[in-house]
This record gives structure tokens, sequence and C-alpha cells, in this order.
């Protein structure tokens, strides 16, 4: 190990693979490495990789000449290794290797030429569930095989980014199977972390100080507890951790609207609205008052037929109506969603259905995508009917009808007081960048010699809005009008 001292960390994709990278950074700190603030400067490199998207994998396809340079520029040998050593892991290592069936050497071969064939620049290739394999691997050369994986990766303690918010995965895979998504097999099943596991590491962030824990999972409020006791199911789960005391928010993302049922509508309504009490009291939060008032709701397609092919099991409908009962409980909602246009077979009507929802729900804010096909998907079976071009022309109308929609819902919070988190200071500037309660960004211009912390809750203002984020500045003491 004397040779190698350094690593760096490169994370593509979402918010569960910046998580798993912190899991990632622990592994190689307790290997006895340090981490180099560029990726030039270090000995190892890791890509935690993204396969959600055509375009996430040719992103590291395409490594392979910055790659090249680095190993040329460095004379430097570990075993077979030219150093840097670089290792891929996350969902594009997954994608053709099936857990479930038993696996010999000569498959294992097969499985990593597969991939070395389209990254013959990666010198180690494994899985995120294998992680703890990692020093053995830098150090020994050892098949990949051979190497017993110690326990679920998900026990080991992350090295958190950050000092006031954390993401908390409660469940890894996903059993959806929706027929674009590559994740169920990219991440294999859905596996539920223990409740006392989950909730004794949220005490831990907490008692430490942390301000804003979000919750993950692929569909995270499908989670239950595989101790089959209570809290059993995910609406169980939040209520446990919501009645933490301390001064915190608490998010869950993302949420699938088939397991969006009452009870956890009425849970977060009631959280969202004691934490709305408490701000408008001018008072730190306590207990069963955390919850953010901003959902992630996944729609897709706002056409039936469209959602059917997707296996998606809801209905447009049902989907308004989970919006509508919660904007009827919580009028500040801040409602994201994550929509793909152009699904095989998708008909100029199917999207205009998509776009009159998106007016009718008044989103706050959608990742849209156009779709591509991933192979081994069910879709990936059906013919891609719509063309590249239509599919742009598609994304840029729909984007354009979410920015009118998010315009419109971030000018009703001009006038409006709130909290805010703070994110950043800059001094040069005077200004922070922060938070909303309801999880909007925005900047804060500060008064002259003012300073502000980042992970400090202050009461903001708001000024004014450029569309997609807010401006304000900070009120001091009571702040009686708040309400979003
Ligand atoms: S819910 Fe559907 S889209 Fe989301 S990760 Fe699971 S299979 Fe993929």
């Amino acid at each position: 190990m004397s040779k190698l001292k350094t690593f760096y960390i490169k994370t593509y994709g979402c918010q569960m693979n910046h998580s798993d990278s912190e899991r990632v950074v622990t592994v190689l700190i307790e290997t006895g490495l340090k981490e180099a603030e560029r990726m030039e400067s270090a000995d190892v490199i890791i890509f935690n990789t993204c396969s959600v998207r055509q375009s996430a994998e040719d992103r590291i396809f395409g490594l392979k000449k910055n790659i090249r340079e680095l190993k040329t520029a460095n004379s430097l040998r570990i075993m077979d290794y030219r150093l840097p050593i670089t290792v891929i892991t996350g969902c594009l290592c997954k994608r053709s290797w099936d857990d479930s069936i038993p696996k010999t050497a000569e498959d294992e071969r097969k499985y990593i030429r597969t991939l070395k064939r389209r990254m013959p620049w990666a010198d180690i290739i494994l899985q995120i569930k294998d992680i703890q394999k990692l020093p053995e691997l830098i150090t020994g050369k050892l098949p990949y095989h051979t190497i017993k994986q110690p326990s679920n990766y998900l026990v080991i303690k992350p090295t958190y980014r950050s000092e006031f918010s954390a993401f908390i995965p409660i469940s890894t895979g996903c059993d959806e199977f929706c027929t674009y998504c590559i994740v169920p097999k990219a991440r294999g099943k859905q596996i539920d972390r223990p409740a006392k596991v989950i909730i004794s590491e949220v005490k831990d962030l907490i008692s430490k100080g942390y301000k804003d824990i979000f919750l993950l999972g692929q569909s995270v409020n499908s989670w239950k507890n595989p101790e089959n006791k209570y809290p059993k199911t995910f609406t169980d789960l939040l209520k446990e951790i919501d009645s933490i005391e301390g001064n915190y928010w608490l998010s869950f993302l993302s949420s699938h609207p088939k397991h969006f049922g009452k009870k956890l509508i009425e849970y977060f309504a009631s959280s969202v609205n004691a934490g709305l009490k408490a701000i408008r009291n001018n008072v730190p939060h306590s207990e069963n008052d955390h919850i953010r008032p901003y959902l992630n709701l996944a729609l897709q397609s706002g056409s039936d037929r469209i959602l059917k092919k997707m296996n998606r099991r809801y209905s447009a409908k049902d989907f308004v109506e989970i919006v509508k009962s919660l904007r009827g409980k919580i009028p500040g909602l801040k409602l994201s969603t994550d929509i793909i246009v152009g699904f095989p077979r998708e008909t100029a009507n199917d999207f205009k259905e998509t776009l009159e929802l998106i007016r009718k729900v008044e989103l706050d804010m959608a990742y849209i995508n156009k779709y591509s096909s991933r192979t081994g998907t069910a879709s990936s079976l059906m013919e891609d009917t719509v063309s590249w071009g239509k599919k742009g022309q598609r994304d840029k109308k729909a984007n354009k009808v979410l920015e009118d929609s998010a315009r419109k819902r971030n000018k009703e919070n001009i006038g409006m007081t709130t909290r805010a988190l703070i994110t950043k200071f800059n001094k040069k500037e005077q200004t922070a960048s922060g938070k909303t309660f309801n999880f909007k960004d925005i900047r804060i211009k500060l008064s002259p010699k003012a300073v502000v912390a980042a992970g400090e809750f202050v009461n903001v203002v708001v000024k004014s809005t450029s569309g997609w984020s807010l401006s304000g500045s900070i009120v001091k003491g009571n702040a009686p009008q708040m309400h979003i």
C-alpha cells in the first residue's frame, strides 16, 4: 500500500450515487489513503457511474483520452497497474450481472471482458455492493469472486460531504420494473434497511447538529421494515424519525404515486403544518414538525395510454388526486416531478395530455428527459417511434410550460416571509445562498458587515424571483406573516 497515497472520486447521476460515494470514501480512508483535491494528483481514481440514460454511459466511455493521458504522464506501477489505478463502480457495472444466478470464475471473466471492451483503460470494475473488496483489489490483485464480501455495503459508515445536510438511503434497488428503466437491473432488487439502523443514523446526525435530512430510495415510499415489526411502513418510519426532537428539516425522495396513500398524505400534511406553525411563532422545530413542504412525485407522462406502456400502474387522474389533496392541505407545497418525453408510440395527443397536466397541477419543478432506449429494459424491445428531433421539440415545449408554471408559483412567494437554511456565504459580495423551508433556492442580500454561516437557519422575506429561484433579505424577530 505504501506507494498508493491518494484517491479521487468522481460521482455521476442521482443522490443515491452521491450517498454511495460517501461510503466508498470511508473504505479508502480506512485503507490509509487521503483524498486528493484534483484527479491529476490521485494514485487511485474511482468513477461512480450512472447508466440511467445513454448519454450518462457515453460520458464514462468517453473518459478514455483523459485516462490515457494521466497514465502516460505517470511512470509508477503497482503490480500490473500503471498509476493512476482507475476503478469503475456504480450502475454501469451491474447491468449484465444477475446475482440470483450462481457464478463461476469463467462467468466473471466473461463479464469483466465485456465491460473491458468498452473501457480498456479501466483497471478494476466492481459493483457498488462489493465496494469492501476494493482495498484487496488495489493492493493484492485478487480475482473478484475470491474475495469475501464482509457485509451489506450500506453498513459502512458514510463520510458525509456536508456538515449540515445528509442523504440517508433507506433502501437500495427497485422492484417496480418500469419498462424504460435500467435501475432494477443496475441496482438489483429492492433491499430495505431495518428501521432501527435508519433511526439510529438519523439520531446520530441530529445530535451532531445536522439540519437537513433526506431519506433516499428509488421508490422511497415503498419501504417496508425487513424486520416485520413497528415501524412497518414508510409512513410509520417517517413518524418515528419526525418524533426525534431537534431543530432540523426532513425530506424524502423520490416518491412513487402508486404507494402514496391517504395515511401518508395525512401525516405529511400534519407535520408540515406543525412546522409552519413553529416558523410563524419564530420558535425552533421540536417534535413531529420537521417535514418540509416539498415533494418529488414522479409522473413520467400525463397520458394513461403511455403510463400503461411504462408499467407505472397509476393513472394521470390518480396523480392529480394526490396533488389536489396535498395542495388543499399545504398550499405552499413545492411539487417537483420527473417526465419522459418521446416514449415509444407517444403521439402528439399523448404529449398534449402531459402538457395539460403540468399546467393543471402547477408544477414548481420537473426533470424532463428525452426518452432513450436502454438495452435490457422491456421498452428497448418496443419500436422507438418518436424521432430524436421530435423528442427535442417536445422537450423544449414541456420546459417552456414548466417555466411558466414555476414562475407563476414563485411569484406567489413574493412578499412572504419564511425560514431558510444557509448553504453558502459569500463574504466578498455580502450575499448568501440558501434553501427555503419549501426547498426553493433563495439568494439572500445581506446588510453590510452581516455574517451568516452555512447550516444556519435565518428568517427571510422574499422580494423577487428570476423564474426558477427566489431573492430576498433577512428579517429579524417575529415574522407573523410566514406562510410558506
Ligand atoms: S420506480 Fe420505476 S423509474 Fe423508479 S427506479 Fe424503480 S423501475 Fe426505475
